[in-house]
């Protein structure tokens, strides 16, 4: 039988193999003992990916040629390949479109402040919530993302920061945020690991603070209850964007199956558990969500459900592709913020960084 022609080849879209950032401490042992090699090797190769930042086989010189080329094939396939990176806001902000095995595209940003560094990540390709003044929503799901490719996109920001790609020097990747492509509690599994991943000190994972890691959602709530029995101490934050359901039905579609009422009672759920303040995303649009009635009502539901442990995040609304909307002017969202905040309520207008380069918040379309 001849071969099949080239063109009959292309590769299935899904899942990367295996990768040693998908596997617990004892699973990489366990990995490098099947292939022969003694279980200190994961350790090696633990140190060089999540302590060094690296996937250079040529700079693991501690590991023999012939085991180092066995493992890194084994246990390091390539995961992404930065097609480009694209700036804004004077070289602070970098947005990075990656490629996956598969094709698959997605987006990360990484943002420096005076005090910190936050890389924005996607838990999926796409996403399948369908907000309609959201670019990634408007583009549907293509696939989750794998643990490895999670964390790979953390990896990658971290080794950006400390070679000090950004300007500034050299620097610390101090904060993460599922707040790029997909919605994180949709990808639930995968989401946990890499958490796990980023969080536990190296060389198991990457280091950094739980409480410095913010997991964002739509309001799943079965899942935010779940998320909750995790003991974790990540940030909570829940995309609300109205206080009502008859709106949020349209702004957030996913509401037609968990009302917000019981978003908000999963959400203080997890306050209680963490003892941490919940972040209430709410983006702001001219004429559809931001009315003084409306801030008014926003601050007396966030009180009644949480009390002191909410935190308002209000977003003034980024330009998608083909929207209609846009933000609301200044003064009106100055009255929102007062409003909100007279319930006893905090609440901050967040910085938006890098719209020019469509980096900003629901601006991720990820085209090649
Ligand atoms: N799916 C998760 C994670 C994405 S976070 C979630 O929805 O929470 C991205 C945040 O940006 C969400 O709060 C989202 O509602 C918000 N957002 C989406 N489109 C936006 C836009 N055009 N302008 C401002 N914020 C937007």
């Amino acid at each position: 039988m001849t071969a099949l022609p080239l063109v009959f080849d292309a590769p299935k879209r899904g899942l990367p193999p295996r990768h040693l950032a998908d596997l617990t401490a004892e699973q990489r042992r366990e990995a490098v003992a099947s292939l022969g090699e003694q279980p200190f090797r994961a350790n090696q190769l633990s140190n060089h990916y999540f302590g060094r930042l690296t996937v250079d086989p040529d700079a693991m010189t501690d590991i023999p040629a012939a085991a180092r080329e066995k493992l890194v094939g084994d246990l390091m396939p390539p995961l992404w390949t930065e097609v480009r990176s694209v700036e804004a806001d004077a070289g602070t902000t970098r947005k990075t479109l990656l490629r996956a095995h598969d094709g698959t595209l997605v987006e990360s940003v990484l943002m420096r402040y005076p005090d910190r560094a936050t890389l924005c990540i996607s838990s999926q390709a796409g996403c399948g919530m369908a907000c309609p003044f959201c670019a990634t929503g408007q583009g549907g799901l293509q696939r989750n993302l794998s643990t490895a490719e999670i964390v790979d996109q953390v990896r990658r920001g971290a080794a950006a920061m400390r070679d000090g790609l950004l300007p500034g020097g050299p620097g610390r990747l101090s904060n993460i945020v599922f707040m790029g492509m997909g919605e994180p509690l949709a990808n639930y599994k995968r989401v946990i690991e890499a958490v796990h991943r980023i969080c536990d000190p190296a060389p198991a994972g990457l280091g950094i603070s739980q409480r410095s890691v913010t997991v964002s959602t739509v309001g799943l709530v079965p899942a935010i209850r779940k998320l909750t029995e995790e003991n974790l101490q990540v940030r909570l934050a829940v995309s609300l964007h109205t206080p009502d359901d008859e709106l949020r039905d349209t702004l957030v579609p996913v509401n037609t199956r968990w009302k917000v009422a019981e978003v908000m009672e999963a959400a203080r759920g997890y306050a209680d558990r963490t003892g941490r303040r919940v972040s209430i995303e709410y983006a702001l649009i001219r004429d559809i969500n931001d009315q003084g009635w409306r801030a008014d009502m926003l601050g007396k539901l966030l009180r009644r459900h949480l009390g002191p442990l909410v935190h308002v995040n209000l977003i003034p609304l980024n330009p998608t592709p083909g929207s209609k909307w846009d933000a609301s002017p200044k003064p009106v969202e100055r009255e929102f913020v007062r409003r909100v905040k007279e319930q006893g309520v905090e609440c901050t207008v967040r910085d938006t960084r890098g719209q020019e380069i469509a980096a900003a918040c629901g601006q991720l379309a990820a085209e090649g």
